[in-house]
């Protein structure tokens, strides 16, 4: 299908800012009276992000779907539940895609959970390739694959040059979450 109408971003790379900018174009798109759903990847109920909180008590427009745990994902052998609730966060990201009803919809961490073979690179491609022609889409997350990379329309790569963290300084409300 061709997608003129809409296109599909990446943010990926080791530099800070992948979540935040994709967030910042769901306020731009709800700005002017859009649709937007979050599916984020490997992030807990449990955690408090502002922007998060923001967009469910006060950004109708942007709807925010957990799927993960408030655990950290083994990479080399990742739980069975964080399996589970990726392959759940991606038919749910599918359905929605296919729906119509989102004018934008983010994947976030969606690269790092193919990163982590919690999902299929095949599923993240569908995805692209199966969603309404006016829904756009963004996807987060570090080491995105090639193939992903091939079939999106802009990617940008968010370059690690200095990240206070290695200078001590500990997660920060208003900067980390
Ligand atoms: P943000 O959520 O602030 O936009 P991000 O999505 O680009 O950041 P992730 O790779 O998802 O970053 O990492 C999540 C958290 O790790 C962020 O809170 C961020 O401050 C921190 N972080 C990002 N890049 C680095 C880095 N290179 N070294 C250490 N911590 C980092
Ligand atoms: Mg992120």
């Amino acid at each position: 299908m061709d997608h003129k109408e809409s296109v599909c971003i990446v943010y990926t790379g080791n530099g800070k800012g992948k979540t935040t900018a994709a967030f910042g174009l769901c306020m731009r798109a709800a700005g002017h009276g859009k649709r937007c759903l979050v599916v984020q990847f490997m992030k807990g109920p449990g955690n408090e992000y502002g922007e998060a909180s923001l967009a469910a008590a006060r950004i109708p427009e942007i709807q925010v779907v957990r799927f993960g745990r408030d655990e950290f994902v083994s990479k080399e052998q990742p739980a069975a539940e964080d399996v589970r609730l990726a392959q759940d966060g991606v038919a749910f990201a599918l359905d929605a895609a296919i729906s119509g009803k989102y004018d934008l919809i983010v994947l976030d961490e969606i690269n790092v959970a193919v990163d982590y073979g919690l999902v299929d690179v095949q599923r993240v491609l569908q995805i692209i390739r199966e969603r309404h022609p006016h829904t756009n889409l963004v996807l987060t997350g570090r080491n995105a694959r090639d193939e992903i990379c091939e079939a999106s329309d802009t990617v940008t790569e968010m370059k690690l040059v200095k990240h206070h963290y290695y200078a001590g300084v500990p997660a920060l409300e208003c900067i980390e979450y």
